[in-house]
């Protein structure tokens, strides 16, 4: 009845919520392992939830919510996709959760995110999702292609009903009555259209991404003439490995409790700003390198781990991260004046208790200053492609005339049309599992 094509995140919830609709489906992925930059992810999942939050002292609503987002991407994105995101991202929770998924109790702040509704898996990183998922799937006997790329639609009488597909061995033609889910990601790995979208972004600049990440999806759709909303609008994070370009090896735990530097050792933008601000302001600093400092209340103990499931042992040891008895010593390691790090930390401790700032930052927690401390270089990659395919409600693929192109569905990074032109930090599991759940049933239903 259903072919999902794309086994991260959303095509998994795609594919679960079709076989809830009592859908027969098909999942095919081209890599050998499911998982997509979803498995890749820290994890952080954004959703209003009293239950969490209000232990916590934390007041919020899907209207704060709704207006973070849609603000935090310039107004850009679909009012109504946006609304049904944040009204719906806390029902995603429980819909995972009801398939064995955990979650933590409290919440924090991703990097970018805006405000502490960031609930985190108990898995590490994003297998929790994808091992969910999985598990549901297999439990109801839903064939999983792996190695399996789609490279074609089959169009029959104006309806997509199907998609050619390789395999290692042979091409196959996989007919769906109901419809076709698209659920290949973003095109941050897609050198071509990346700079076609934005010439800056040049093969040099590194990406969080996986090497699947190349907008197949985008190539896909164009022989149904599908609309592609946002092309342009490409998120960078301040937070990439500096020799990879990874997410991993960040040692920031939630924004409220660490501080950046630039290699002279002052601050220089909020470090709760949104994802583009912050690049934006990290692109105008010496080698546009910058450190996260933070304190042992962070790590009160070497074998704590990050949000990528490293120890802060593990990353001192291989050099990723650095460690000092005290700011001087840990300014002689990062080669800046100690007098200048010593008066950042001074400042910033005062500016915790002010609760201001010179930047404008709002979100303070712990003040630096426990030793050990530990800082860790960072530099701008290339996390997000905004744009994609335009969606309606129903996640029903709309072609260049604005019409439903009959039989085609999408979810997750492959679409356009939700963050606008810049996403807020864990918004975008929330956005796969709520769109991913919707293009399901949909199909599912589209009989
Ligand atoms: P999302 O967050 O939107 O789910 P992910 O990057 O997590 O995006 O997952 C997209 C998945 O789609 C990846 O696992 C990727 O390998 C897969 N994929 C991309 N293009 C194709 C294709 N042509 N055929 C099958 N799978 C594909």
């Amino acid at each position: 009845d259903v072919l999902v094509i794309g086994g991260g995140g959303a095509g998994l919830a795609a594919a679960s919520s079709a076989t809830e609709n009592g859908a027969n489906v098909i999942l095919v992925e081209k890599m050998s392992f499911l998982g997509g930059n979803t498995i890749l992810a820290g994890g952080a999942y954004n959703a209003v939830d009293p239950k969490r939050q209000k232990p916590m002292n934390i007041e919020d609503s899907n209207e704060l919510f709704y207006k973070q987002t849609f603000e935090g991407g310039d107004k850009k994105g679909n009012p109504k996709l946006v609304k049904i995101l944040t009204d719906n991202a806390y029902s995603g929770i429980e819909w995972l959760e009801g398939k064995g998924m955990k979650f933590k109790d409290d919440v924090f702040t991703v990097l970018g995110a805006l405000y502490p509704r960031s609930h985190k898996p108990i898995d590490p990183v994003g297998t929790g999702f994808i091992l969910t998922y999985e598990k549901f799937l297999k439990e109801n006997n839903v064939p999983i292609l792996l190695d399996t790329q789609a490279k074609k639609l089959i169009i029959e009488n104006n309806r997509v009903v199907g998609a050619v597909v390789e395999t290692p061995e042979e091409i196959l033609t996989i007919k769906s009555k109901n419809g076709v889910v698209l659920a290949t990601g973003g095109f941050s790995k897609n050198i071509e259209y990346r700079t076609k979208y934005n010439p800056k972004l040049t093969e040099n600049i590194l990406s969080t991404n996986t090497p699947a990440a190349t907008g197949d999806g985008i190539n896909l759709s164009q022989v149904v003439n599908a609309n592609l909303i946002g092309m342009e609008d490409i998120q960078m994070l301040p937070l990439g490995d500096p020799k990879t370009g990874s997410l991993s090896g960040n040692i920031e735990t939630t924004v409220e409790d660490r501080i950046f530097i630039n290699k002279k050792g002052k601050r220089f933008v909020a470090e709760d700003e949104r994802r583009d601000v912050m690049t934006n302001a990290l692109l105008n600093q010496p080698d546009a390198l910058l450190y996260v400092i933070v304190d042992s209340q962070v790590y009160p103990n070497e074998n704590d781990k990050n949000n990528f499931n490293e120890s802060i042992k593990e990353l001192v040891d291989e050099n990723r991260a650095v460690k000092a008895d005290s700011l001087d010593e840990l300014a002689k390691k990062l080669e800046m004046d100690p007098e200048v790090l010593t008066k950042t930390i001074k400042d910033y401790n005062l500016a915790v208790d002010k609760k201001s700032d010179e930047f404008g930052r709002k979100l303070f927690g712990k003040k630096i200053i426990k030793a050990p401390f530990y800082a860790g270089a960072r530099i701008p990659t290339i996390h997000h492609t905004m744009g994609g395919v335009e969606i309606n409600e129903n996640a029903e693929v709309l072609n260049k005339n604005g019409e439903i192109i009959e039989g085609l569905f999408a979810a997750g990074e492959v679409t356009g049309g939700i963050h606008g032109a810049n996403r807020l930090g864990g918004n975008a599991l929330a956005d796969i599992t709520v769109f991913g759940r919707i293009a399901g049933e949909k199909a599912a239903n589209n009989k």
